[in-house]
């Protein structure tokens, strides 16, 4: 059993563990480790995820010399807050700096009774898909549980809906933020794991969904060790296209990726789980209804509702948006062919919070900002 507490090393003082991101096996096996009885593993997560409590002396059903014992080896150290935008149309995004100086975003999308946090799992990622601005942006590194776990907690927070009891704040999470989730599998995995704990977050299993561009080995583990909901990014009905748009399926083709996602299903233990296929509509690139009747005949048999996301624009892309009557038309031509097929209307787009645009934000929006000075400038020069 390794360390959950770690070490103590004369030359550097001890680091404290983080107890925002232990799932509950691993807060059982810290208290363990402590000598304490398991039932505080119980308490503590309460105290953070219901309550919302980071300083361990307001837990109040722990003794003082427990509570000091605590704050000896353990902390609760949510990632910070850079920068809160509202959207007219109620999206919030937050922009949230994490350990070694790395900016990540999240976003939160209200929707009648449902409200959708979008979690980041990576600062950047290393997939570099042609249409995604965050694989543009490269890989720096994994975000820790807690870091993801905390974006789930810095959202009710921002809302005071921990103490107030405001109703769920959250009630749906999607791992479609920035990165690639199973790349980051162990820490992805227990955030998951706390998001559908009653004792954390409580949500159902059906409304925490993991999104992949399609790593096929570490989906097949996932299945082993999660019940979370599947999204696959699929985005073109043949492998010569797909090679083009999501370099990763050169390993692994969508032959191997659907009968993956098949194998990630039937290891449910509840019937009637689909997988939602995610098609992001690239103006003149897979937007044809041909490619939509290929995909039809691709996905005959398989056990899926496909969400159409007409691509979002960003500076770096020479790619276009569809217009409305192509997305129509492809969204047709599957409906006739009898499946469910949904379009993702763009939501924050004032802000910057669409599918694909969480870029480096801070950084993009300075620079954009900053050309629209010069503009203005060069305008007033003109004038004047
Ligand atoms: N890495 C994961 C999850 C993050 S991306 C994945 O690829 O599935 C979430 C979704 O947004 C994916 O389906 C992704 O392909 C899509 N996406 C990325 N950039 C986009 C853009 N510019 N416009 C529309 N959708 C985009
Ligand atoms: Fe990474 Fe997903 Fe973007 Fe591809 S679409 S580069 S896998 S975040």
């Amino acid at each position: 059993m390794t360390s959950i507490i770690a070490t103590s090393d004369p030359e550097s003082p001890q680091e404290r563990v983080n107890l925002l991101g232990l799932s509950r096996p691993q807060m059982e096996q810290f208290f363990q480790q402590l000598g304490e009885k398991t039932f505080r593993a119980q308490q503590v997560l309460k105290w953070i995820h219901h309550a919302g409590v980071s300083d361990i002396d307001q837990m109040t059903n722990l003794g003082k010399g427990l509570r000091e014992k605590l704050r000896g080896v353990a902390e609760i150290r949510p990632p910070e807050i850079v920068s809160q935008h509202d959207s007219s149309d109620g999206t919030r995004k937050w922009a949230i700096r994490v350990d070694g100086g790395g900016l990540v975003e999240t976003v939160l999308i209200p929707d009648g009774s449902r409200a959708t946090l979008c979690v980041s799992s990576q600062v950047g990622c290393s997939l570099d898909c042609s249409f995604c601005s965050t694989g543009k942006q490269g890989f720096q590194r994994d975000l820790s549980a807690a870091e993801i776990i905390g974006q789930v907690w810095l959202a009710i927070q921002s809302f005071d809906a921990f103490q107030s009891g405001k109703g769920r704040v959250v009630t749906n999470v999607v791992m479609m933020g920035m990165g690639e989730p199973l790349l980051n599998f162990d820490n992805v995995v227990s955030a998951m794991d706390l998001m559908m704990d009653d004792l954390a977050y409580g949500i159902s299993k059906r409304r925490v969904t993991l999104s992949t561009s399609g790593v096929v080995p570490a989906l097949d583990r996932l299945a082993k060790v999660s019940e979370a909901s599947l999204a696959v990014s699929l985005h073109a009905p043949n492998d010569a296209l797909r090679n083009q748009l999501v370099p990763i399926n050169r390993k692994y083709p969508i032959a191997m990726l659907l009968e993956s996602c098949r194998n990630y299903i039937d290891a449910q233990s509840d019937t009637k789980r689909v997988v939602t296929v995610e098609y992001t509509l690239i103006a003149g690139v897979n937007d044809q209804p041909q490619h939509a009747r290929e995909l039809a005949l691709l996905l005959q048999d398989f056990p899926c509702k496909i969400n159409l996301i007409p691509f979002n624009t960003f500076p770096q892309s020479d790619y276009r948006r569809p217009s409305g009557n192509a997305v129509s038309r492809f969204w047709q031509v599957l409906v006739d062919a009898g499946y469910i097929v949904t379009v993702r209307t763009t939501r924050g787009d004032d802000i910057d919070a669409a599918c694909g645009q969480l870029v480096g934000e801070v950084v993009d929006r300075t620079r954009r900002s900053e050309r629209y000075r010069s503009e203005l400038q060069a305008r007033e020069n003109q004038v004047g």
